[in-house]
């Protein structure tokens, strides 16, 4: 069995294709030598070894060090020098490298193979004792931390650990000898750190550093593997979906030097700028030193080259002038890697005495922004095809450009007071307010302001609109406040469990942190991350992104699914026409009973005792919903339309304090008794699985005649001023066809008699949400009757998982970090259970009714798994929040690809 994979001289037993085998580290060093690129030469060991070691007690193959020594002897022919040589000796370094990058999350140990005997050797090859004594002291740490300490024993206290402890040994040497910087020490100083090193490894480990290369070399190996299952990378595999079972690689390469003195450095780069995607070579680099020393940020590195430099770093030298026959072979390799894997690459370099040494290439992580500029432009330059390009830009990437965002660096310093759930992207901040109202009153003065609540209800909706953002201590993803929110693509947490709000003294105590009314705070409405203070926020501006809009245009070339929007009004629906919806989906009608008037009607409704003022009632809020129908109706001019029928049930419309009660009853001239009677007859212990849907249409059918007429009074009207409308009545909640067949018969009725009316044939659709598990199970019944079908999956999670959508957040977090659940099922559809139910509904209802038009929704037609899952079931449509409808337009054309 091949355990070891050479590289260097421009060979190697490996090539980029072999990631599984050899990571992503040790497959790109073998393309690189192939491609002629000078790569310190050496060795991966590979991921088998990682799996075998694991499978058998931490054992390695027998094989393995014989491999390993025939591996070192051809690197040491090319370096023309040998590991633990007493006069020439080769330096080592091993490091990890998994199938997918995981940056910082494993271990490296460099300048393997100083050991009292190769120590003078290489002092008389390099001339130089003090860089020698460095290197040593440096293995010295690294081996005693990664090594000695943490690959024996998985949890530590970083601030006990034996790295710590060196640390401070070092930080008292320079005290004690006036010292400031780790350059300031000599030759002298570090030889005697060194053995002081040594001393307290003893004393506090109960065993010596070793003074052999090759007992240091496989501890180095050993100590990667074990650092695979370190807290840390797992953590990191948990979030990233990475598998346990891959394993890592190691890579085990000739050491070169960017701190052997002034013709010596060190760098990294991106082939292309990350932030932005400019098409500029962009890096950092700094004159002897080691890789560690850009990266740990003690030293200020210096810009690449002439063009990139900002006004903090024009003062600064740039390789291209310090180095430039270097920097010249530099940019060249940029090009050839960049054009040889046709995507960004992140690369990292030494320049050992005037020689430059490539360390390291792969693909380069970017932001939102760069990533789309990047896919355009290379489209455009001809390295990738269309369909490359579509995929290399994730779709929520683009909430980057929709929503305005924090600025990284301020948000790196920020104090992190709470997390929560993400309901609504982008990055807010503002001044704290407690009610509704004071959002309103305070914004009317000119005050930005985050609204924060123990939960919404639709009677804050006023407060919502004025907030910068929202911030709820209860609540799941699909919680009245994360739908208002993301509708309005406004920033918004839920579930923020730590908030402890006393809305009397109108504070709020957060993990023993109080904050009062009026304190900034500023929310991370992608990561549902709660912050103290004001943080910078970098405003969104897609209309001025010029290669988002060609992006755009590609996707809608590929993709096969249409997109609509949830919408309820004429504004909403313009933003989300400008963003490319195809229709309407889902407007929620219950949102327009809020207004002043329409509330009283809605009252007297509800209050009325007899059938006729429950119908004159209801009646008079005919005239407000047509116009409510007409406004969007017109908005979406020649596009479908999907309304659904009254929906929450009826005590959402008269929840009174008992001054309320008392202004109720003066203006309605009842008595405030009756009133709350009424009201506490409305009390349901379970509202979401009580009276409401369909339920009400059928309890009260005047609702749904009148909303049907309303509807399609509408249409009349639109179309006799020649405006092309399409409207779908919807009912909710349907469980039974008779629950269908009962309400849509209350449809047609009221068509026919507005046709007769009018001698005229109106053009309208009458479907049904599917959003019960009963309706899944009966769907070929329901498609018997109905003209289309929307999935409504946030009730359809509710009722299929048996959890309250408006209460996860009390358990989901938990959930999550214990692995109950591998993710949020409100946000992203759950394939297995929910997943399935609409699989079956789909094909049994097509089966009975091929041209049933269906279509989802739920939060989840505005996720980009969910719509690859909605594609792959033959749906015809997604609907999601305006501000989704381009990531869905994203996400749809990448389910074609
Ligand atoms: C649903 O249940 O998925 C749905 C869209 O309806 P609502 O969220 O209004 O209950
Ligand atoms: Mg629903």
């Amino acid at each position: 069995m091949k355990y070891v994979y050479l590289f260097g001289d421009g060979k190697a037993d490996g090539t980029a294709e072999m990631k599984n085998l050899l990571g992503g580290k040790g497959a790109n060093l073998a393309e690189m030598n192939l491609l002629g690129i000078p790569v310190p030469p050496g060795f991966t060991i590979t991921t088998e070894v990682c799996t075998h070691y694991y499978e058998n007690n931490c054992e390695f193959p027998d094989v393995l060090l014989l491999q390993i020594e025939k591996a070192i002897s051809q690197t040491e022919k090319i370096m023309n020098a040998k590991f633990g040589d007493i006069e020439n000796p080769l330096l080592m370094s091993v490091r990890s490298g998994a199938r997918k990058s995981m940056p910082g999350m494993m271990e490296t140990v460099l300048n393997i193979g100083l050991t009292s005997k190769t120590i003078p050797g290489l002092i008389k090859k390099t001339n130089n004792p003090r860089f020698v004594y460095d290197a040593y002291r440096r293995l010295i740490m690294m081996y005693a931390d990664v090594v000695m300490e943490k690959a024996n024993s998985s949890e530590l206290d970083n601030n006990l650990g034996i790295r710590h402890k060196l640390e401070s040994l070092l930080t008292k040497y320079k005290k004690e000898n006036g010292y400031k910087n780790d350059t300031d020490l000599n030759e002298h100083d570090w030889k005697v750190l060194s053995e002081n090193f040594k001393k307290t490894i003893k004393t506090n480990l109960g065993s010596e550093f070793p003074d052999d290369p090759m007992e240091q070399l496989l501890g180095g190996v050993r100590a990667v593997f074990q650092s695979w299952n370190g807290e840390r990378a797992i953590n990191y595999r948990r979030i990233e979906n990475i598998p346990d079972e891959w394993g890592t690689a190691v890579s085990v390469q000739t050491m070169v030097f960017g701190n052997m003195g002034s013709n010596s450095a060190t760098g990294v780069a991106f082939t292309r700028n990350p932030a932005n995607g400019e098409n500029k070579f962009f890096g950092e680099w700094l004159t002897n030193a080691q890789g560690e020393d850009v990266v740990a940020g003690l030293r200020t590195p210096n810009p690449l080259n002439e063009d990139t430099k900002t006004e903090d770093t024009q003062n600064l030298p740039s390789l291209e002038s310090s180095m430039p026959d270097i920097y010249k072979k530099l940019s060249n390799i940029r090009l050839q890697l960049e054009n040889h894997y046709s995507d960004m690459q992140d690369i990292e370099f030494t320049i050992q005495e005037g020689k430059l040494w490539m360390l390291q290439t792969r693909v380069g992580k970017r932001t939102g922004a760069a990533s789309i500029k990047m896919a355009v432009d290379m489209k455009n330059e001809g390295m990738i095809d269309k369909k490359v390009a579509l995929s290399r830009v994730k779709p929520e990437q683009l909430d980057e450009l929709l929503h305005p965002m924090l600025d990284v660096v301020s948000e790196k310093k920020a104090t992190l007071l709470a997390k929560g759930l993400p309901a609504g992207p982008g990055g807010a901040c503002g001044r704290l307010v407690f009610t509704a109202d004071d959002a309103e009153s305070w914004h009317n003065k000119g005050e930005k302001v985050i609204l924060i609540r123990e939960e919404t209800s639709p009677e804050d909706v006023h407060g919502m609109h004025a907030s910068e953002a929202i911030l709820t201590a209860k609540g799941g993803m699909t919680s009245h406040a994360a739908l208002v929110a993301r509708g309005w693509g406004k920033c918004c947490i839920v579930g923020c469990s730590d908030l402890q709000i006393d809305l009397n003294k109108k504070e709020v105590e957060i993990n023993n942190y109080l904050l009062k009314e009026g304190d900034w705070v500023t929310m991370n409405g992608t990561k549902g991350y709660l912050y103290d203070k004001k943080i910078d926020l970098v405003p969104a501006d897609p209309d001025n992104h010029f290669e988002y809009k060609i992006l755009m245009k590609w996707a809608d070339e590929f993709r096969k699914l249409k997109i609509r929007t949830n919408a309820e009004s004429p504004s909403d629906a313009a933003q989300a026409i400008k963003f490319g919806a195809e229709g309407i989906g889902l407007c929620r009608t219950e949102h327009m009973f809020f207004d002043e008037k329409r509330i009283i009607a809605m009252r007297k409704m509800i209050l009325a005792d007899n059938d006729n003022d429950k119908r004159s009632a209801i009646m008079e809020l005919l005239p407000f919903q047509k116009e409510d129908f007409k406004g969007i109706l017109r908005a979406m001019e020649g596009k479908p339309v999907t309304i659904r029928l009254l929906d929450p049930p009826l005590h959402e419309f008269i929840t009174l304090d008992s001054h309320q009660v008392n202004e109720l009853s003066n203006k309605l001239n009842i008595d405030k008794n009756i009133i709350k009677k009424r009201i506490s007859a409305l009390h349901e212990l379970n509202p979401m699985l009580g009276h409401r849907g369909c339920r009400l249409g059928i309890v009260f059918p005047d609702i749904t005649e009148m909303q049907a007429r309303a509807i399609l009074d509408a249409t009349l009207e639109l179309v006799k001023e020649g405006v092309s409308v399409l409207p779908e009545i919807m009912i909710p909640l349907v469980g039974t066809v008779t629950e269908y067949i009962d309400q849509a018969k209350i449809i047609k009725n009221t068509a026919n008699q507005i046709e007769k009316e009018n001698g005229v044939k109106l053009n309208y659709l009458i479907g049904t949400m599917i959003e019960l598990t009963r309706a899944c199970l009966t769907a070929n019944e329901i498609a018997e009757h109905a003209q289309f079908f929307s999935f409504g999956t946030n009730d359809l999670t509710q009722t299929t998982y048996g959890f309250s959508r408006d209460d996860i957040g009390s358990f989901l977090p938990d959930y999550l970090e214990r692995k109950i659940l591998s993710h949020d099922p409100f946000q992203s559809i759950d394939i297995k259970g929910v997943g399935r139910l609409v699989s079956m509904a789909v094909k049994e209802s097509r089966e009975i009714n091929p041209k049933l038009k269906i279509g989802i929704c739920g939060e989840h037609g505005g996720d980009p798994t969910s719509i690859k899952f909605c594609k792959e079931n033959g749906l015809n449509y997604v609907s999601c929040s305006p501000f989704r409808v381009p990531i869905a337009r994203l996400a749809a054309a990448q389910s074609e690809l």
